[in-house]
């Protein structure tokens, strides 16, 4: 795997995954690559890192990544062949159908996580959690709990990395120091914050509505005056539930 600026003005990248997500659209492919430093400019300047910029396929915007140089040859500039991507795609989730304090919270943390800011992302999940608590009551927190557990077992995911996740989501005992999260322990958080809040409230609130309008169209053939449904519908919390 090799990644390198020729002396004749040729970026060449051989082996490697080959495909970068595009951070405007989500697309996943090949792309061109439309601009980077001259030959002459690196051997002169000869720095740590260089910009390359690559046009999406799908919705022509530009792709920005950052590689380190790692030799500078007659030749050529050898580059590492994996790129940091400067730029992520945000991370979209249907917050419409969260009740507001909630939706609040987790529109930060989702802005946290695109932006790479882990830490962050933990403090605004656990403030996602509570929110959900407080919202839910205690029979909703025991069904979130079992929720939890589920989304481990489904995802087969290792016990190190989702206490982790739980010390997020339950632990009460917050404001102490908090332990360094990573990449990859704030992705697996990630995926089960979203996975608790589409059982608690997005999959109901599809549900209901759903039903809402099948019910209105069979009022409507049935000759019965009914209003018609709204979209998205707000939901009640589960504490009106039996437990
Ligand atoms: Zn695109």
């Amino acid at each position: 795997m090799t990644a390198t600026i020729t002396a004749d003005g040729r970026f060449e990248r051989i082996g490697g995954p080959g495909t970068t997500e595009c951070p405007t659209c989500g697309a996943i492919g090949p792309m061109t690559v439309t601009a980077f430093p001259a030959f002459s400019t690196l051997k002169a300047e000869r720095p740590a890192q260089v910009g390359v910029v690559l046009q999406c396929s799908a919705c022509k915007a530009p792709v920005f990544l950052r590689y380190r140089a790692r030799a500078f040859r007659d030749d050529r500039v050898e580059l590492n062949p994996l790129p940091q991507v400067v730029e992520h795609p945000p991370e979209r989730f249907s917050l419409s159908y969260l009740p507001p304090p909630v939706a609040a919270r987790f529109r930060e943390a989702l802005a946290c996580f695109s932006s790479g800011f882990w830490q962050a992302f933990a403090a605004m999940c656990r403030q996602t959690a509570r929110a959900t608590f407080e919202e839910v009551g205690d029979a909703g927190r025991m069904r979130i709990f079992d929720l939890v557990a589920e989304v481990q077992e489904l995802g087969d995911i290792d016990d190190a990395t989702f206490a982790a996740v739980r010390r997020i989501i339950f632990d009460p005992d917050a404001g102490r120091q908090e332990p360094e999260y990573d990449r990859r322990q704030a992705a697996v958080l990630l995926e089960t914050m979203k996975d608790l809040l589409t059982q608690t409230y997005v999959r109901r609130a599809k549900l209901r509505q759903a039903l809402k309008v099948r019910r209105f169209f069979a009022n409507q053939a049935a000759g019965i005056d009914e209003d018609e449904p709204e979209a998205p519908v707000r939901i009640s919390p589960l504490k009106d539930r039996p437990a």
